[in-house]
């Protein structure tokens, strides 16, 4: 049962849904899929007092607009794998949405742009966002922006979204080439939140190899690096010291220490790595 008492509004348009944002006089939130703010409020750890739904918007697609993937505020875990156009051009969030706990009510109706606005840094997608090169789309009063996400996530539960902004997509580059990817993520159990989490992109294109590592959990927010060419064992150990050396906010919880996950992300990262440039020798 959720104790405090809140309003409730499902407007038509996301202009709408920003102003109600802007102008409400108290901590008005926007609901996704509901699998972490609905058991917060029933917590009583999440005290909103205006719940913005985007339901009555859409915001369901997946789709192509030019040179990028779409994936709209409310498509679901679900969704992503039942997408052709998902498989196809961003298989990393396939195999990552494939291993997300919870069951149906979690895949069915958790989306993965509240996981990235939640912004829990062991959760597992931003690191592939991070990987993916993506951005945020926003919307509030003043207009749109394209967030990357190294702007987008400021610390563990922290985003640079203004209050009055809703998210209404997550935007990914289209591979201009061909794509193999690789994702693993280090949990006590199989249904604890990840410790660490480790995503690799390698894009294969006319002009030449490049590869976009990303681990999460390791800081409090998603560290991300990208090399051209062809990468040596060697070049792969220097990349990944490379990437582990930009932690400035060393992440910990209940689950693990930071020393753990400095100790566990080198190997899981190299491993990744491995395996999406792997993809390519077949
Ligand atoms: C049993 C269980 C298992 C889980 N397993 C996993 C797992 O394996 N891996 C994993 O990564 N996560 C897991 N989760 C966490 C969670 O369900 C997901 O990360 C989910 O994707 C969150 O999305 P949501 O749409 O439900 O967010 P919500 O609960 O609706 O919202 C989360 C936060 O994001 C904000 N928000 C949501 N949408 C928007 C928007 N459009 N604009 C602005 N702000 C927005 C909300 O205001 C809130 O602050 C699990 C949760 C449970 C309860």
């Amino acid at each position: 049962m959720i104790a405090n008492p809140f309003s409730y509004s499902a407007p038509e348009t996301i202009e709408e849904a920003a102003s109600l944002l802007a102008n409400f006089d108290g901590d008005a939130m926007v609901i996704g899929g509901g699998t972490m703010l609905v058991p917060a409020m029933t917590r009583g750890e999440s005290k909103p007092e205006l719940l913005v739904d985007l339901r009555r918007i859409g915001l369901k697609q997946i789709s192509l607009e030019t040179a990028d993937i779409v994936i709209e505020a409310r498509v679901s875990y679900d969704d992503v794998l039942s997408s052709a156009l998902i498989a196809k051009e961003a298989p990393l969030l396939v195999h990552m949405a494939s291993g997300v706990t919870g069951g149906r009510s979690i895949t069915g109706q958790g989306t993965l742009l509240g996981s990235a606005c939640f912004a829990n840094p062991a959760s597992d997608v931003p690191v592939c966002l991070a990987a993916l090169g993506a951005k945020i789309r926003l919307v509030g009063v003043e207009g749109i922006r394209d967030v990357p996400m190294a702007e987008f996530f400021l610390g563990g539960f922290l985003t640079s979204r203004r209050n009055d902004e809703v998210g209404v997509a997550l935007i990914l580059p289209r591979p201009r080439g061909r794509v193999s990817s690789s994702y693993r993520k280090v949990k006590p159990s199989g249904s604890s939140w990840p410790i660490i989490t480790v995503a690799c992109v390698v894009e294969l294109t006319a002009e030449g190899t490049s590869t976009s590592l990303a681990i999460g959990g390791l800081d409090s927010t998603p560290l991300q690096i990208s090399a051209n060419g062809v990468l040596s064992p060697r070049d792969q150990e220097g990349l990944v010291s490379k990437l582990v050396s930009m932690m400035r906010e060393p992440w910990e919880d209940a689950l693990a220490d930071a020393e753990y996950r400095l100790r566990v992300a080198p190997a899981i990262a190299l491993r990744v790595m491995r395996e999406a440039i792997g993809e390519h020798h077949d």
